[in-house]
């Protein structure tokens, strides 16, 4: 997975959601009301970027929950990338390492029941 395109709303940051992608179905605000908010048009962006241990686990949270796969990580810390690979969202990882990218595959084979 390479970066998408951002919406231009996003603040700078590792989370953001990608441009275009957005059906406004407003999980994000169950789990981390306070990191996402909508612009006008309904397209909701990343509004800041965690910055607390409890953030961060509600951000991921957001991932979980989202529609359509808009919230993306750009990010490379490898804990995260982890965190995220283990709750089913490997995919949304856009610089995944190789072994990383092992380990997502065969978690999501897993989650689907494929093994
Ligand atoms: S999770 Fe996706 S579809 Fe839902 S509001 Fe956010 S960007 Fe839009």
């Amino acid at each position: 997975m390479s970066e998408k395109t951002p919406f231009p709303e996003n603040v700078p940051g590792d989370f953001y959601v990608e441009d275009g992608c957005c059906l406004s179905c407003g999980m994000p605000m169950t789990e981390a009301p306070e990191l996402f908010a909508y612009a006008p048009d309904g397209h909701c962006y990343v509004k800041r970027q965690p910055s607390s241990a409890k953030e961060m686990w509600q951000m991921i949270g957001a991932l979980t929950v989202q529609d359509v796969d808009c919230i993306r990580y750009k990010g490379k810390n490898r804990v995260v990338q982890i965190r995220l690979i283990g709750v089913g969202e490997g995919d949304q990882c856009d610089h995944l390492p190789r072994d990383l990218k092992s380990l997502s595959d065969e978690v999501k084979a897993d989650r689907s029941g494929l093994k």
